[in-house]
């Protein structure tokens, strides 16, 4: 499973990074952004949980 973030609809809320750090981080711009390529599989249910709950969905989830 990858996830990206789409940066001109991310807004800097950081939810994604408060349910699930081990995928998510804000960059020096405050964007969001994966810090994997590969989204670790304890991490798969806090990454789509993430995704349901940023405000703007600019999160993409794409299966292997
Ligand atoms: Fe950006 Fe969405 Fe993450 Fe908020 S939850 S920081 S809007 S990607």
């Amino acid at each position: 499973m990858r996830a990206s973030v789409d940066r001109e609809l991310c807004a800097s809320c950081g939810v994604c990074v408060e349910i699930c750090p081990d995928v998510f981080e804000l960059d020096a711009d405050e964007k969001a952004q994966p810090k994997v390529d590969v989204v670790p599989p304890e991490a798969e249910d806090a990454c789509r949980e993430a995704a349901d709950q940023c405000p703007t969905e600019a999160i993409t989830i794409e299966a292997d």
